[in-house]
Order: C-alpha cells, then sequence, then structure tokens
C-alpha cells in the first residue's frame, strides 16, 4: 500500500512511489524553506530559512539540525558545483556567490552590463562549470525576503556565467519571473519556470523547455507544463528525465513527455526540492515552515 502522501495521478507513478514508505518531517520552524543543496561527501544538506536569514544544516548522519550560516545576506537557492563547493543565490547580496575550500567566498555575478542584478532565485551547473541562474525581483520587492529596492534592471532574466572567463550573458528575456531551473539528463534540454503569476494577473504559472545548442545558446521556449495548483518555483530532474517540481500543494512529478503523473502531498506549499542520500534517491523538500523527506525508487540525474 502506497502512504497517503502519494497521489497517483497515472498508474506510471506507481514504479517510482513504493509501498510502506512514509513522508517524514525532518525540521520544523524555518518562515520560507528554500534553496536545498546535498553534499554526499559529507552526508548533510544545506537549505535556506529566507526571512530569517539564515542558512540550515540537516546531518544526515545522525539527524541533527543546525545553523550553518546567520546572517547569510537572505540566501534562496543553492546548488553545489563540480568540484563539491556551495554556490548560491543571495538576495540582500544581489549576487551569486561560492563558498571556496578554504571557507572564504567569492562573488562569481552581481552585475549585468553595469548594473546591479535584481535577487538572483536560483541556480545550476552545467557539466562544462557554467553556472546558469535566473534573477527575479522577489529579494527586492520587499524587506521581508531581503533589501527593498528600485531594479536597475528592465527586465527578469536567466543568465549563464562562463566556467572559464566568468563573463555574464543573458540568455532568456522573454519571461516575467523565471525561477527555478533545470538541465535533461544529457543537457540537452533547459527546463525554466516563469512565476511571473505572482506579478502579472493570469500571468505564467509554468515551465518552459529550452533546446541548448553546443555553443551553449538557446532555442525554442516551449511550453512544457502549467501548473494545477500553486506555482512551480524549483525543481529536479531525475536519471530517467522526470521532472520532480514544487507546487502548491506538494511535489508534482512530469514525465518528460510533460504529463502529470503523481503527486507528494505535502499539505504545505511546497518551495523547491533535491535528491540526496548517498543513493540519490532521497527527495528532500522544502515546504515553508518545514523540511520534509522522502525515498523514491528513482535517482537524481548525473551530470553527463
Ligand atoms: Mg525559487
Amino acid at each position: 500500500m502506497l502512504t497517503d502522501a502519494f497521489e497517483v495521478i497515472d498508474k506510471r507513478f506507481t514504479q517510482y512511489a513504493m509501498p510502506n514508505v512514509h513522508l517524514e518531517t525532518l525540521y520544523s520552524g524555518t518562515r520560507w524553506a528554500e534553496g536545498p543543496a546535498y553534499f554526499p561527501a559529507g552526508k548533510y544538506l544545506i537549505w535556506s530559512d529566507i526571512p530569517n536569514d539564515r542558512l540550515l544544516r540537516y546531518d544526515e548522519t545522525n539527524g541533527v539540525v543546525s545553523e550553518f550560516l546567520k546572517p547569510c545576506r537572505n540566501h534562496n537557492g543553492h546548488t553545489v558545483d563540480r568540484e563539491g563547493r556551495l554556490v548560491a543565490c543571495e538576495h540582500r547580496g544581489r549576487c551569486v556567490s561560492r563558498i571556496e575550500a578554504n571557507g572564504s567566498t567569492t562573488i562569481l555575478a552581481d552585475r549585468f552590463e553595469g548594473k546591479r542584478l535584481n535577487s538572483p532565485n536560483d541556480l545550476v551547473v552545467k557539466s562544462d562549470g557554467s553556472i546558469w541562474f535566473t534573477d527575479p525581483t522577489y529579494g527586492i520587492d520587499s524587506e521581508y525576503e531581503g533589501d527593498k529596492a528600485e531594479a536597475e534592471i528592465d527586465g527578469s532574466y536567466v543568465y549563464r556565467i562562463d566556467g572559464v572567463t566568468g563573463a555574464i550573458t543573458a540568455v532568456i528575456t522573454d519571461m516575467v519571473k523565471p525561477n527555478g531551473l533545470a538541465f535533461s539528463p544529457d543537457e540537452s534540454l533547459l527546463y525554466v519556470a516563469d512565476t511571473g503569476a505572482t506579478h502579472v494577473e493570469d500571468g505564467p504559472r509554468h515551465i518552459r523547455t529550452f533546446n541548448v545548442k553546443s555553443d551553449d545558446t538557446l532555442s525554442g521556449g516551449a511550453l512544457f507544463a502549467t501548473s494545477d495548483n500553486g506555482l512551480f518555483d524549483g525543481f529536479r530532474v531525475d536519471v530517467h528525465g522526470n521532472i520532480w517540481t514544487s507546487a502548491g500543494d506538494g511535489v508534482h512529478c512530469y514525465t518528460p513527455e510533460g504529463d502529470l503523473i503523481g503527486k507528494i502531498l505535502t499539505g504545505e506549499t511546497v518551495a523547491n526540492v533535491e535528491f540526496g542520500g548517498i543513493k540519490r534517491n532521497r527527495l528532500f523538500i522544502c515546504a515553508t515552515t518545514t523540511l520534509r523527506a522522502v525515498y523514491l525508487n528513482t535517482q537524481a540525474a548525473l551530470r553527463p
């Protein structure tokens, strides 16, 4: 029997949801949980509590949660790069930064064509070392998740930081509020969520698909899926190319063809997810006030 947390919409979902597996609550007490990043070498997860201006750390070896960094300039999204370093989107810092092996912090991007970024939201590292991030205005819209400020850039774009030169280019400029993003397992596709419905009536609440060319420029941008509950914020892709995305009622699972086949119901709005565990088969879920986790019969996609 599947436990109550799983909602099967299409029977294909049952190959990933296992009987008698429970959705666990690992921590409670955040205001807006975001930015999960799992470190296999240390068996721990870092995530953001944006309004409380802190990072938390879940130690998978003993279940202990501790404050990892406070204040933290209101970090939002995180990822782990190919060298095992934490790469962060900072709302209050209005930058993308990296914590080095010696503990120091390097700013990787804080301006585009001389103007300050809005408030980087989420990011992903490609196999060539390039860093792709979204830059909506949520961190400068109010004092709640950063410092309220006027935008300097006339739009919310998706950017690419070159892994060799550090040069920053705008790769998507036609979204309202680009948010979560991830590559397909072979990196031929880039999925990007647009949460523009927060600012525009009947605005975007969907994920689009872009084709990634060999020179890392993009084409396409077709609609992949529209949320039937809340907004798609952050998401991750598994080895089969399924998209496990945040939504208003939990986590939604989409096949590579864009079919919604199942949900993991949390009872709280989910902002982001991350695969972890030493077998990459444990899905960590940032659900507003809580950190949840559930084992699945699938694994995180590995970079090529
Ligand atoms: Mg986000």
